[in-house]
């Protein structure tokens, strides 16, 4: 009886440390965050507007013994062919010019949703700093060669969270090369 005893105190501890943890930054406090950094492309939909299969050439339809791991030519017409992912865990070959069109949608729509997530990111930010009595912060870039010149220009600067400049705030610039901004803001609480 005793030993259940100890055990439901100890249950109970943990569930209490459960609950006391912190979700996220412990010195920001206000609004939880409703964003992740992560952006996954796995579901990735793509009409690729014929019949797949994963076992013959796109090309001259012949059958493979051994359909390729990634990217092989085809042992009757000679074509390469790749296989890509098609959602839903199924993988097609497809033909090099369907392979190109399918990576630059994929890439076009990572970008689409880094900067819908990086939006998002940024908003919440900026609620959650201005809570905690922040007026500004200073744009953080990535500090790589890949950084645009707005971002670049901006790096190191102060903003305010209430006036964007021309090309958009840390982390939704519009002029990245990349397709989407990498910059960050590091919240301050002086202006
Ligand atoms: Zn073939
Ligand atoms: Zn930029
Ligand atoms: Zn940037």
């Amino acid at each position: 009886m005793r030993a259940v005893w100890i055990f439901a105190i100890l249950g109970l501890g943990v569930v209490l440390l459960a609950i006391r943890r912190p979700k996220s930054q412990a010195s920001m406090d206000g609004p939880e965050p409703d964003v992740s950094e992560r952006v996954n492309i796995d579901s990735f939909p793509y009409e690729f507007g014929r019949n797949l299969s994963n076992d013959t050439c796109p090309y001259c339809g012949i059958q493979f013994a051994k359909p390729p791991i990634r990217s092989r030519k085809c042992p009757g017409c000679k074509n390469r062919v790749e296989r890509v992912s098609v959602g839903g865990g199924q993988k097609a070959l497809v033909t090099m010019a369907e392979s190109e069109k399918y990576w630059a949608a994929r890439a076009a729509e990572f970008s689409r949703r880094m900067r819908e997530n990086n939006l998002r990111l940024f908003q919440n930010t900026k609620e959650r700093a201005r809570y905690i009595g922040s007026r500004a912060y200073i744009w953080q870039s990535a500090g790589d060669s890949s950084v645009c010149a707005i971002c670049a220009q901006n790096n190191g600067k102060t903003f305010s969270w209430n006036q964007a400049p021309e090309h958009g705030h840390a982390g939704t610039c519009d002029a990245c090369t990349e397709g989407y901004c990498r910059c960050w803001c590091e919240v301050i609480f002086s202006d």
